[in-house]
């Protein structure tokens, strides 16, 4: 609990679970699964306050956001900033802890003070794959 109290804003039991699950998570999960895991501890629970939870961490700059799939928003819990990998099949995100240095040019810049990046490289994981893989199979059998 000591660890959260810099995050600045009032530790609820709930608060604090759902800090507790998004903790050493790296499968970037949505709101709607973190209310689905959380609830079960807490029944009477709202979505509103799970939502109200995750919106005051990322405004402290606790959590990203990250828009994958349109109209379901999801989370990651990491301080230091980092890039993605994700399947176009099954949205699975990988994060890739390495910098890529960009380069903006005086001119692409328009005048930003430029404070950071994030990059997101898209591609079919090794199960998707597969599982195309077997899909081609079965249709060229018929
Ligand atoms: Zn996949
Ligand atoms: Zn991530």
């Amino acid at each position: 609990m000591e660890k959260y109290r810099d995050i600045g804003f009032k530790l609820t039991p709930q608060r604090l679970a759902i800090l507790g699950y998004l903790e050493g998570r790296t499968d970037h999960p949505s709101a709607e699964e973190i209310y689905r895991a959380v609830s079960k501890n807490f029944p009477t629970m709202s979505v509103a306050t799970v939502y109200s939870a995750l919106e005051a961490l990322r405004l402290r700059g606790r959590l990203l956001e990250l828009a994958i799939e349109p109209g379901r928003k999801r989370f990651d819990f990491h301080a230091e900033p980092h890039h993605h990998l994700i399947c176009t099949g099954c949205k699975r995100v990988v994060d890739i802890h390495r910098s890529f240095p960009i380069n903006l040019r005086a001119g692409e810049k328009q005048g930003f003070q430029v404070t950071g990046s994030h990059v997101t490289v898209y591609g079919r994981c090794p199960a998707c794959t597969s599982s195309m893989g077997t899909k081609k199979l079965r249709s060229k059998k018929k």
